[in-house]
């Protein structure tokens, strides 16, 4: 087993890959409802180009990687992507986030697929407000995915936005589900990643807000420890099955303990969710470099990590963040 450090002496130990930037829904708060610019076809990364790159991460110490997107279940051959990385050695975790509109009728193969926990993206329980934050009508086939998800043992958290004007009147109904469900309802900071730039809200509800919030209604909520490298608070309410996360994306409270690493579609390399990229690794795939060659500008990459989200984003040659999370995978 090999062990990967970065320059802070952080271990690094989980790949974030985004197979595809298309998606089926435009969340308002991940895409423009129009005008997106997919990146075109022979500029992402192929499914044996991806192939390669979770072999050579997971050589170097990666032992968990996270399918995201876009919609990951969007791209034509994931499945058969799926159960080839299955086979790597050394590789003890694949998740997969996903918005759950084509999820339902895959989730019988997850177990032979090597899924054993899935984020499910679902802000709120309504359907009008689906509609509103997602501008498309399918709420109905993502309760179904959740549905299926619980009825497999499927290890489930649902991940939700939390938006002033948009579902601040979910939190309660949201956190209502961990009651009788074992399941991990995760409320996250909105970040900027939209396509656009910042939303302008009268408020801005933080974890703090978040948490004061839950308070209110479940005086006896209380605290968890939390997992290394986690990117979550946990909370836990009495008597209820499932757990609550708080995560505070835009505070960026967790940088000191990071073991991510991202590559995104078009193949840039992310050593911080807010950095635009450090190199580009569908390129060398592309050159003809060998593994190690390959495996040797990821290591030093690794050596210049910034050490917290706020010294990534200054370091940025293209401004603020603005992109949309669809072109990175959250
Ligand atoms: N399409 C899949 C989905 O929605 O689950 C996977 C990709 S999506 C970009 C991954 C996660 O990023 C989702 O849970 C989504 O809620 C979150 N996300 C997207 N844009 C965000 C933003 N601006 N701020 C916070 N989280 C965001
Ligand atoms: Fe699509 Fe996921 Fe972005 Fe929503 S959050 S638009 S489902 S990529």
């Amino acid at each position: 087993m090999n062990y990967l450090l970065d320059n802070h002496g952080r271990p690094i130990s989980y790949l974030r890959l985004a197979v595809t930037d298309r998606c089926n829904l435009r969340c308002f708060y991940c895409m423009p409802e129009e005008g997106i610019n997919y990146v075109p076809k022979p500029h992402l990364l192929t499914w044996e180009e991806m192939e390669r790159v979770v072999r050579l991460l997971v050589q170097m110490g990666i032992d968990k990687v996270r399918i995201t997107g876009g919609e990951p279940f969007v791209r034509r051959g994931i499945l058969e992507f799926l159960e080839r990385i299955n086979t790597i050695d050394g590789l003890r975790q694949i998740n997969i986030t996903t918005n759950g509109v084509l999820t339902a009728p895959l989730v019988p193969d997850f177990g032979r697929l090597g899924i054993k926990s899935v984020n499910l993206s679902l802000d709120t329980l309504d359907r009008q407000r689906f509609f509103d934050i997602t501008r498309r009508d399918e709420f109905g086939r993502v309760w179904e995915t959740f549905e299926a998800l619980q009825a497999h043992n499927i290890k489930t958290k649902l991940n939700a936005v939390v938006m002033s004007g948009k579902n601040i009147e979910d939190i309660i109904p949201m956190a209502e589900l961990t009651r009788i469900h074992n399941v991990s309802v995760r409320f996250i900071e909105e970040m900027p990643f939209n396509g656009d730039g910042a939303h302008e809200y009268q408020e801005f509800w933080n974890y703090r807000k978040i948490l004061d919030e839950l308070k209110k209604h479940y005086p006896g909520i209380y605290k968890l420890p939390d997992p290394a490298a986690s990117t979550a608070y946990h909370y836990q309410i009495p008597g209820h099955k499932g757990t609550i996360g708080i995560i505070a994306a835009f505070s960026r409270t967790f940088c000191g303990t990071c073991n991510r690493l991202r590559i995104t579609p078009q193949g840039q390399f992310k050593t911080c969710l807010y950095d635009d990229g450090v190199f580009n690794i569908k390129d060398l795939l592309r050159q003809g470099l060998s593994d190690e060659v390959v495996q040797s500008r990821v290591f030093e990459a690794l050596q210049h990590r910034a050490k917290d989200g706020f010294e990534a984003e200054g370091q940025r040659k293209a401004g603020l963040v603005s992109e949309s999370m669809s072109t990175i995978g959250g």
